[in-house]
């Protein structure tokens, strides 16, 4: 899916139109009975949106976050498995660029992935200076392990298997200890626009508890959307109530162009709790692959044998289309995940809010298979931005899940979208903090990546970059 005046017909799909979106009506509500002016305003309280607002705050910007439900909602805090980064003895940002690139299938953006992997390790370093607590080894140091598409060990983890509660909770006490306004309960509605079309901040209704009440607006000449996923719309999910696509609405009824919206990803392994399970489901991260768990049939079966080099721990697009093909194959809705080799001292220790997940549904690791279907879990795509995180409408930044930066291409890469926060929204901050305040600096157009293609199609996988080790 494109922005509305760039979508092509599907029968005989043209080349994406040049030039800005047309924006769509805004939602119909009362003024704003009340207002707050800042620097900056941060929609979204997850990674990317802690992240940002830490970094302009730092840099002397007067910065509000505002937030939907609570500052603890949203996908972050559920993360599990970890964050991606050549940290370890042997790794590079270039093994880790190319592993990016084949999860992707041959549709990411290598400026921004060469940007990502580069800049990820300082990032995750920064993030742990923060305050963040990762895992250990014996001798001190960062406790790597594996998921699908990396040929390396390189995701760090926290509590684990609570990366995502462990980074929310770092950020959340820096926001807190620097001093950052946060409104809660306050649901963005849409982009103020000053008269030459730039961003001058957004509508917002805050229901409930805090200082402001109903429908008003923070002013601000830079605007960030870090509003998360839309896994939402979709009957089951990983993502939490909060990831309804929210951002990417707003972008385009500001006018500015998104890409890539079909590219959705399906975590292959999310428990399955029976035919009419709708809404969040518990997820049983890769790591769980990662560390010697199979998937097996009903007869156990290991039925990723032989369809790729990397078997159950290929890109998690082929291992859901495994899963899909084998369910097909036996007429049935689910596969099976088995751990119980783990014993139960590892399960206890390396994965234990999934054991909790799996125990609350009735279902024990230790001793039995884990029933494992796919389910919606990360927009690849979204609202269009440059490497500095600018979107085609000048001082409308976004950030994290919500964005697109051309990363992912077709496939994010296991536990690359952490990194992306942090990685981007530094850059986010760096960029307001070089453009004058009172205008945003109007953005070169993100650069369309790669040639146009038909809607919905792919080019063949292609091998890693030439320059791959
Ligand atoms: C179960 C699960 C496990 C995962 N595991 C991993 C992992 O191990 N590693 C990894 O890299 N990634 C993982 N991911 C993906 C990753 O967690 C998310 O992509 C990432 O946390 C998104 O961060 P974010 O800051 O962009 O958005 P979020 O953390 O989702 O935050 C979005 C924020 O925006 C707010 N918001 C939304 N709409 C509005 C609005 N209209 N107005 C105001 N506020 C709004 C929300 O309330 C929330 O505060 C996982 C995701 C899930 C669901």
């Amino acid at each position: 899916m494109t922005a509305p005046g760039t979508t092509p017909a599907p029968a005989a799909p043209p080349a994406p139109a040049a030039g800005p979106a047309p924006a769509l009506a805004l939602l119909p509500a009362p003024a704003a009975g009340w207002e707050v002016a800042a620097d900056v305003v941060v929609v979204g309280s997850g990674v990317a949106g802690l992240t940002v607002a830490l970094r302009c705050a730092a840099a002397g910007q007067r910065t509000v976050i505002v937030t939907k439900a609570r500052l603890t909602d949203g996908s972050t805090r559920w993360a599990q498995g970890g964050i991606a980064a050549a940290l370890g003895e042997g790794d590079t940002p270039e093994q880790h660029r190319a592993d990016t690139h084949t999860a992707g299938a041959g549709l990411c953006d290598d400026a921004a992935v060469t940007t990502l992997v580069t800049e990820g390790p300082g990032a995750v370093r920064r993030l742990i200076a923060e305050g963040a607590r990762f895992d250990t080894t014996d001798d001190g140091a960062i406790a790597l392990t594996r998921e699908g598409g990396h040929h390396r060990r390189r995701i760090a983890h926290a509590g684990g298997d609570a990366t995502g509660a462990e980074i929310s909770r770092a950020l959340l006490d820096a926001v807190r200890a620097a001093g950052i306004e946060t409104i809660e309960n306050a649901l963005a509605l849409d982009l103020l626009k000053d008269a030459e079309g730039r961003a001058a901040g957004v509508t917002l209704h805050v229901m409930g508890e805090g200082r402001h009440d109903g429908v008003g607006a923070v002013r601000a000449p830079a605007v960030v959307l870090a509003t998360g996923g839309m896994g939402q719309i979709f009957s089951a999910t990983t993502n939490p109530p909060v990831s309804t696509g929210d951002g990417v609405a707003i972008a385009l009824r500001a006018g500015a162009e998104v890409s890539d919206l079909e590219f959705v990803q399906f975590h292959p392994t999310v428990l399955y709790l029976g035919p009419g399970a709708e809404g969040q489901q518990p997820l049983i991260s890769e790591a769980v692959r990662g560390e010697g768990a199979h998937l097996v049939d009903a007869d156990g079966v290991r039925f990723m044998t032989g369809q790729h080099e990397l078997g159950e721990l290929a890109p998690r697009d082929i291992v859901a289309k495994g899963i899909m093909r084998r369910m097909r194959e036996r007429g049935t809705d689910h596969m099976y995940l088995d751990g119980r080799h783990f014993g139960a001292a590892m399960w206890e220790h390396r994965f234990p809010t999934i054991l909790a997940a799996c125990r609350a549904h009735g279902i024990d690791p230790v001793t039995g298979l884990i029933p494992v279907a796919p389910a919606a879990h990360y927009a690849s795509g979204g609202v269009r931005t440059d490497l500095h995180g600018r979107t085609t409408v000048p001082g409308l930044y976004a950030c994290g899940e919500t964005a697109c930066t051309g990363v992912h291409g077709a496939n994010r890469l296991a536990s690359n979208s952490l990194l992306e926060g942090l990685v981007f929204a530094e850059r986010i901050a760096a960029h307001i903090a070089s453009a004058p305040r009172t205008a945003a600096t109007a953005p070169a157009a993100p650069g369309r990546r790669g040639p146009p293609r038909p809607y919905g199609c792919c080019p063949p996988r292609p091998g890693p970059p030439s320059s791959a080790s």
